[in-house]
C-alpha cells in the first residue's frame, strides 16, 4: 500500500428531514446566497424546505447555474456576492451547482483573472468563501470532495480544478430528493459513481485489500440498488444506499494508498464539451474501451473485479475480457448507451480534436503507469465511435 494523507473536513447530514438542521452550521449573522440551477428545486419542495430552515437569516438568491456549469454564468454570481456583501453560500442542486459554487467560492477572493482558476487548473490555496451544499442528485461525490469541473463556453474547455479550501463546510444528503429525479438522471448518477470507483480501482494491485474491498462493496451495492431505485425512486432504503455509494465513491477515501487513473473522465469531459452529452454517459462510452485498450496493464485488477463482483470464473485473460462485457451490460441495463454513435452522427471529429487538445496541454503520458499516450487515446476514442 502507498503512503497517504487523509483530510476531509466536510460535515455530512444524511437522511430524511436533514435540511431543517442546516441553521445549526451557518452563523446567524451571515448574509446567505442560495445558488441553484434551472428550477427543479422550486417544483420538488426543496427550495421551500431551505427557506424554512433559513428563517431569520438575510437571504438572497442566484439561479440559472446550468448542467456542466459555465464560467460565464458563475462570474455573475461572484459579482452579486461582492456587491451584496454575502458571507456564506448555499449550493442547492446536483454536481453542477455544487461545482459551480466551488468556483464561486474560490473566485471571490482571487486577485487575478478568475478564468485562470479553470484554464490553468490552479490549486486553490488562498482564502475561499465558506459554503454548504444541499445535494439533489446523487452522482458526483462533489458534496464531500474539494474538486470541481467548470466549462469555459467561449473556448469549449471543460476542465477540473481543486483545492483543500474547497470542501463544503457541510452537505445535506436527503434521499427524499431522488423521487423527483428523471430516470435518465438516476441512470447517469449510477454510471458516474460506478466509473469513479473504477478510476481508483482498475489500476494495478497495491497490497491494499481494505481499499479493494471498499471499492468492490460500492460497486456491488450500486449493482444491487440500481434496479430498485430505477423501478421505485421512493424506495427509501435503496435511495439512501444509492446516495451513500455516490458520496463514498469520490470523497477521497477509496483512492488512499492506491494508484488512480482518471483518463476516462479526461476524455469524457471532451465529449461533453464537444457534443453536450451528459457526463455519466460519456464515461460509459469511454470506460469499457479504455479497459479494452489497456487490458494488459490492468488485467490483474479487471479479473479480480470479475471474480469478486461479477462472479466470473476462468483464466485471468478470459475473466478480464468478460468483466468489460459485464460492465457494458450493466450500463445497458440502466438504459445508458455505450457508443458515441448512439448520441451523435458527428463522432469522427472527436478523435483528432481530443488527441490535439491533450497534446497541447502536455497530457501525453497518462494513467497510473503513464502509458496512456496520444496513440492510445486515439485508439480508445476510435473504438468508442
Ligand atoms: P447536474 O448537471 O447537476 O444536474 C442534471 C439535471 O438534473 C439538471 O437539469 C437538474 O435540474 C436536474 N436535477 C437535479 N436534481 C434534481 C431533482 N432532485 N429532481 C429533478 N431534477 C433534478 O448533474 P450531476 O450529474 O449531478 O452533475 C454533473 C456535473 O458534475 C458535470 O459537470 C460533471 O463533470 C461534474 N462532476 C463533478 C465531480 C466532482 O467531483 N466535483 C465528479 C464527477 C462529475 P436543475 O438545474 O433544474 O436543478
Ligand atoms: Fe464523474
Amino acid at each position: 500500500m502507498l503512503n497517504f494523507e487523509l483530510y476531509n473536513p466536510t460535515r455530512l447530514l444524511y437522511g430524511k428531514g436533514q435540511i431543517a438542521e442546516i441553521n445549526k452550521y451557518i452563523d446567524k449573522k451571515s448574509k446567505v446566497l442560495i445558488v441553484y440551477g434551472g428550477g427543479s428545486i422550486l417544483k420538488n419542495g426543496v427550495h421551500a424546505q431551505v427557506i424554512e430552515a433559513l428563517v431569520g437569516y438575510d437571504v438572497i438568491e442566484f439561479s440559472g447555474v446550468e448542467p456542466n456549469p459555465k464560467y460565464e454564468t458563475l462570474v455573475k454570481a461572484v459579482e452579486v456576492i461582492k456587491r451584496e456583501k454575502v458571507d456564506f453560500i448555499l449550493g442547492v442542486g446536483g454536481g453542477s451547482v455544487i461545482d459551480g459554487v466551488k468556483f464561486i467560492s474560490a473566485a471571490v477572493h482571487y486577485e487575478g483573472n478568475s478564468i485562470d482558476i479553470v484554464q490553468k487548473k490552479l490549486n486553490v490555496n488562498w482564502k475561499a468563501m465558506p459554503y454548504g451544499a444541499i445535494l439533489t442528485l446523487p452522482a458526483t461525490g462533489s458534496e464531500m470532495n474539494c474538486g470541481a469541473v467548470v466549462t469555459i463556453e467561449a473556448t469549449r474547455e471543460k476542465l477540473s480544478f481543486s483545492g483543500e479550501v474547497l470542501y463544503p463546510v457541510f452537505s445535506v444528503c436527503d434521499p427524499m430528493v431522488i423521487a423527483s429525479l428523471p430516470q435518465k438522471q438516476i441512470a447517469n448518477g449510477i454510471t458516474d459513481a460506478f466509473i469513479h470507483v473504477l478510476e481508483q480501482y482498475v489500476t494495478y494491485p497495491q497490497n491494499a485489500p481494505v481499499q479493494d474491498r471498499f471499492a468492490e462493496g460500492i460497486l456491488q451495492t450500486l449493482i444491487e440498488v440500481a434496479p430498485k431505485v430505477l423501478k421505485d425512486p421512493t424506495d427509501y432504503d435503496a435511495a439512501m444506499n444509492y446516495m451513500w455509494c455516490c458520496t463514498m465513491a469520490l470523497n477521497g477515501l477509496i483512492s488512499k494508498g492506491v494508484h488512480e487513473d482518471w483518463v476516462t473522465h479526461a476524455i469524457g469531459h471532451e465529449l461533453t464539451a464537444l457534443y453536450g452529452i451528459d457526463h455519466g454517459r460519456t464515461l460509459a462510452i469511454i470506460g469499457p474501451n479504455l479497459y479494452r485498450v489497456m487490458l494488459e496493464t490492468k488485467k490483474e485488477k479487471l479479473s479480480q473485479l470479475g471474480r469478486r463482483v461479477f462472479n466470473l470464473n476462468g483464466s485471468d485473460d478470459e475473466v478480464a475480457r468478460e468483466t468489460i462485457d459485464k460492465m457494458v451490460e450493466f450500463f445497458h441495463s440502466l438504459g445508458v448507451q455505450t457508443k458515441l454513435s448512439d448520441y451523435t452522427d458527428d463522432g469522427n471529429r472527436a478523435v483528432e480534436w481530443i488527441v490535439n487538445r491533450f497534446e497541447e496541454r502536455g497530457w501525453v503520458a497518462m494513467g497510473e503507469k503513464k502509458n496512456i499516450t496520444p496513440a492510445k487515446v486515439r485508439e480508445i476514442v476510435k473504438m468508442s465511435l
